[in-house]
């Protein structure tokens, strides 16, 4: 097999650390002016943790591809992290924002596009009640709260390195095998450790362990892990993760924030998942901010049940902005007309094309690295094997050999998804595309290894 000679990495990375600085003397003069008004010379603090030695400044993107101010084109596999998997400004999204910013977007009263949605995602998904936010994390902190009102119980279960926006309860690792707060985290209002349980994915003895007691409100789960690379439930998993989960009161929460990539009704529709709550967020709206969460007819129940008009508009459950027209309007197309069944039936094959591509340089090469692919997201790890649960594929992650990968990708026009190396597919990804990553990743493995 194949080793990495950590030296050869470090001058490696040099000289595309170099190479980057030079070519960008527009982005580099944008962050100098940035660091003077924004903390870091970033508008979001991640922003920072890109590859280059400062974030490319963008021009325009469109479709599957964008520029920066130096001019320098790019296959976008990054795609907003999700958040423009329908590739960047797709024209029917585009045509309905514009005509919504001419009519009002902030009304603070329904429009009928939320009927229209509501609609659909019935249809997709099979739960009959949707509500409205303006991200994945909202719609996710909402789950957990109404679950703990409706059960009467005070905490919540993750995965080990999960990752499911910014929802207090859910920073949390397993280390050495006890449940602490994850490192990193920022200010946390409580020990998360007081109000979450975490186990390691695909170990139903722990699950069945952590939930019999009884006090668990529900899980948070994405159906398969997505943050730390992709982890893949084993068979049978998710349906003894449901029979626990209903035997013990539990209710089940699954984010399909990124999972959707397995098909127009996400995971749970492509392998028949039955949860009491679902989340859609990100491209739910073609790139503007929005988010969906969904419920069961006996969970609504449950709601309605405690639900105090008087008090509704302070209860921890809200967003001004939430639901607003203009994510509506924004959804309805996108859903309507981008994110549709055909969309998904092109984006499969350009995905397997990605993998098998990339499968096949960590082949000839003889690397101990391996390729994992959920619908038209795919990844490569550096472990010979798949990872069974979330520590897995932490003890997978190396972090100066992904700049390396990220960087040099970057050097010549790729963008990946940052923090691991992951490819999502929009419906106008090119095989093209997909031909010229498998190239860019061949020179960089050739010359990493010879
Ligand atoms: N759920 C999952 C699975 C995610 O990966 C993320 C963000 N990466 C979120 C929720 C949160 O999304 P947002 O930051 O848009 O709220």
């Amino acid at each position: 097999m194949a080793t990495i000679d950590r030296k050869r990495l470090a001058s490696l990375f040099a000289r595309e650390q170099k190479k980057f600085v030079d070519e960008r003397p527009k982005s580099k003069a944008l962050f100098e002016r940035a660091g003077k008004s924004l903390l870091g010379g970033v508008p979001m603090n991640w922003m920072a943790k890109w590859a280059g030695a400062f974030p490319p400044f963008v021009r325009e993107a469109q479709g599957a591809h964008f520029f920066d101010v130096d001019g320098h084109r790019y296959i976008d596999f990054c795609l907003g992290d999700t958040g423009a998997m329908t590739g960047h400004s797709p024209a029917a999204t585009v045509s309905a924002v514009q005509q919504q910013l001419g009519r009002g977007t902030a009304l603070m009263l329904p429009s009928e596009d939320a009927i229209w949605v509501g609609e659909e995602l019935q249809k997709r998904f099979s739960l009959p009640y949707w509500q409205f936010t303006l991200s994945a994390t909202d719609a996710n902190r909402f789950s957990i709260r109404l679950a703990r009102q409706i059960t009467d119980r005070p905490k919540i279960l993750v995965f080990n390195w999960c990752y499911h926006g910014t929802v207090d309860e859910s920073f949390i690792t397993l280390q050495d095998g006890v449940a602490k707060s994850r490192r990193g985290n920022v200010g946390p209002p409580v020990d998360p450790a007081v109000t979450t349980k975490v186990v390691e994915f695909n170990d139903l003895a722990a699950l069945e362990q952590a939930l019999v007691p009884g006090d668990v409100a529900c899980i948070l789960a994405e159906p398969a892990l997505t943050n730390v690379g992709i982890v893949h439930p084993e068979p049978g998993y998710h349906a003894a993760l449901r029979h626990l989960t209903r035997e013990t009161g539990t209710l089940l929460i699954i984010d399909e924030t990124h999972t959707i990539c397995a098909g127009p009704g996400g995971y749970t529709r492509a392998e028949n998942l039955d949860p009491d709550f679902l989340v859609f967020g990100k491209p739910i709206a073609g790139g503007i901010p929005g988010a969906a969460y969904g419920f069961t007819a006996e969970v609504a129940k449950r709601i309605e049940a405690r639900q105090n008009l008087e008090d509704c508009d302070t209860g921890g459950i809200g967003g001004t902005l939430a639901g607003n027209a203009l994510s509506l309007a924004a959804m309805r197309a996108t859903l309507q007309k981008v994110l549709t069944k055909d969309a998904f039936d092109r984006m499969m094959p350009v995905a397997e094309r990605w993998a098998s591509g990339v499968q096949k340089v960590i082949a000839d090469f003889g690397l101990p690295w391996h390729v994992t692919r959920l619908g038209c997201r795919a990844e490569y790890l550096f472990s010979a094997t798949a990872a069974r649960n979330g520590t897995e594929a932490h003890d997978a992650m190396d972090f100066e050999l992904e700049r390396f990968m990220h960087l040099y990708a970057m050097n010549r026009g790729i963008l990946l998804t940052p923090f691991h190396n992951m490819a999502l597919m929009s419906p106008v990804t090119a095989n093209d595309d997909v031909d010229q990553h498998t190239k860019v990743f061949r020179d960089a493995v050739r010359e990493l290894v010879s």
